[in-house]
């Protein structure tokens, strides 16, 4: 039962085949077995809720019995990145300074998932912070790609692209800066939605770094992550950036997607993304997949955009100064940790303590480099300039988007290198996300699809799609087509329970 997917789940759920309870019981003995500790296993979650999803389970069950009009995803469990905040059971951001702190609220994705019914199983590891690429930032410890428990599973959201990826969640919800949902998605052999800035509520989303944000679905197919997509998107009165723009039509797009008929779509290829550096085993599946989406009817012409090659120093000006600012409020005041020095502390002397003990080395670095940004006289020599890149990525996307229906590239440079590689060298850490970032600087959407196993290394690479701002439905049509197009080449998906517990059997 638990390598179907959410769609499949859900038809099951209808026609009677299993319950919610069962269902959701099935997913936490997986995680039981196969998620471990910090120390060992896949540890994908940071905190488990067996009761809570039993008990919403339950009432699912009730709900079906009674004959209630009930959303499709209703009964299927899923696995919430400890990001987004949920009332009555830890928010930590992967932080000891929020250790212990329960939040009085849902987040708004939270709250439309509690609504239409979804248990939820636990709280998904990631980064501190949701700062870095392969959640070797968590303070809680790593979590292990499931392919390879000696590798990385992506960040910041690799707990919630492992819990999916090892069958112990069939759907996960993901957060997305710089790319911290598709290039887990990439390396762990998932599918990854950024949706469009502003289309899913940031409202109890912690911030990261505000104009850049945006949650989204991590799943392990793509009608799923549509699925999801309309769940948790659409205008949300809490949230000021919120667009104010139906979430529909994914699912449909999907479908026609399905069909693999992609007759008069334009198709462009991103020249700055490949080249010197880039994995030559993730390259030549991507060339394949670029193919292939040429077979089912595509045009496909290469497209320039050249202050691509600024996105990376424009983000990590922008980001730090905004996650400065952000992070101002973890103050040993209000949430979570406290450490009160020896003597009569001032509340200064207890901040400092607070924060020295609370933050990990990536939060400093990007508080100091935000600070530094931020301060007068800096100010228009970084931010100011980094806000023009900013503007000059949205052009080329617009001219771009004059040629193209889609743009491509691989999501990632790499496939999942070794835990502890790149944890001394922040620059080739941030090199990760090359080629997701810019369409977080435009607001954009992008999804990463599974483009199969690198023949250097045999670890998963992903195949990035993107579209233009509310043109989300995109993704899913070409996303569908290609995948299609792939398992039905492979002989099946790419994620198999038999190949993946061998696997994870063999690093435990
Ligand atoms: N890896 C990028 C960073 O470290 C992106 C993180 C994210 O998308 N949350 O900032």
């Amino acid at each position: 039962m638990i390598t179907r997917s959410a769609a499949e789940l859900a038809d099951a759920l209808a026609a009677g085949e299993t319950t919610s309870v069962e269902l959701t019981r099935a997913h936490l003995d997986r995680i039981g077995a196969v998620d471990g500790t910090a120390e060992e296993g896949v540890h994908a979650f940071l905190h488990v809720d067996a009761e809570g999803a039993l008990a919403t389970a339950a009432e699912s069950d009730a709900r079906r019995a009674a004959g209630e009009p009930l959303h499709r995803l209703d009964g299927v469990p899923i696995a919430v990145k400890d990001v987004l905040t949920t009332q009555g059971m830890p928010t930590t951001c992967a932080s000891r300074i929020l250790e212990g702190w329960v939040p009085p609220y849902d987040a708004t994705v939270v709250a439309r998932i509690r609504a239409a019914g979804l248990p939820i199983l636990g709280k998904t590891n990631m980064d501190e912070f949701a700062m870095g690429s392969s959640t070797e930032h968590s303070a809680y410890g790593p979590t292990r790609n499931p392919w390879s428990l000696d590798r990385i599973p992506g960040g910041s959201g690799g707990g919630s692209a492992a819990a999916v990826a090892a069958f112990e969640a069939p759907l996960a919800v993901g957060t997305d800066t710089g790319g911290s949902i598709r290039q887990p998605g990439a390396v762990t052999g998932t599918v990854g939605v950024k949706p469009t800035y502003g289309s899913v509520s940031r409202y109890g989303l912690v911030a990261m770094a505000n104009s850049l944000d945006q949650a989204g679905p991590v799943t392990r197919t793509v009608l799923d992550a549509a699925l999801l997509h309309e769940l948790i998107g659409g205008h949300d009165p809490l949230d000021s950036t919120s667009v104010d723009a139906p979430a529909t039509g994914f699912v449909a797009a999907a479908e026609q997607g399905a069909t693999g008929d992609l007759a008069g779509l334009k198709v462009g290829v991103i020249t700055e993304l490949a080249g010197e550096g880039w994995q030559p085993g993730v390259m030549s599946r991507f060339q394949e997949s670029v193919d292939l989406l040429a077979k089912l009817g595509a045009e496909v012409v290469e497209v320039s955009c050249p202050s691509f090659v600024h996105a990376m120093a424009a983000y990590y000006l922008v980001m730090p100064a905004e996650a400065s600012s952000n992070l101002a409020k973890f103050d040993a005041m209000r949430y979570g940790l406290r450490v009160v020095p020896e003597g009569t502390p001032s509340a200064e002397e207890v901040m400092k303590a607070t924060r020295d003990a609370g933050f990990g080395d990536e939060v400093k670095r990007r508080i100091i480099i935000g600070t530094y940004a931020l301060s007068s006289g800096y100010y228009d020599a970084y931010y100011g300039q980094a806000q023009k890149v900013r503007t000059l990525i949205s052009r080329d996307f617009a001219a771009a988007y004059d040629q193209v229906d889609v743009l491509v590239s691989p999501t990632s440079p790499s496939t999942a290198f070794p835990l502890g590689e790149k944890l001394d060298d922040p620059l080739a850490m941030y090199l990760q996300d090359l080629a997701t970032i810019p369409a977080n600087l435009a607001g954009v959407p992008g999804i990463s699809v599974p483009a199969g196993l690198a023949a250097d290394d045999g670890l998963p690479v992903g195949f990035q799609i993107l579209a233009p701002a509310l043109a989300d439905d995109r993704l899913y049509r070409v996303g569908a087509a290609l995948e299609g197009a792939l398992t039905a080449q492979w002989g099946g998906p790419l994620l198999g329970l038999d190949k993946l517990d061998a696997r994870i059997e063999g690093g435990k």
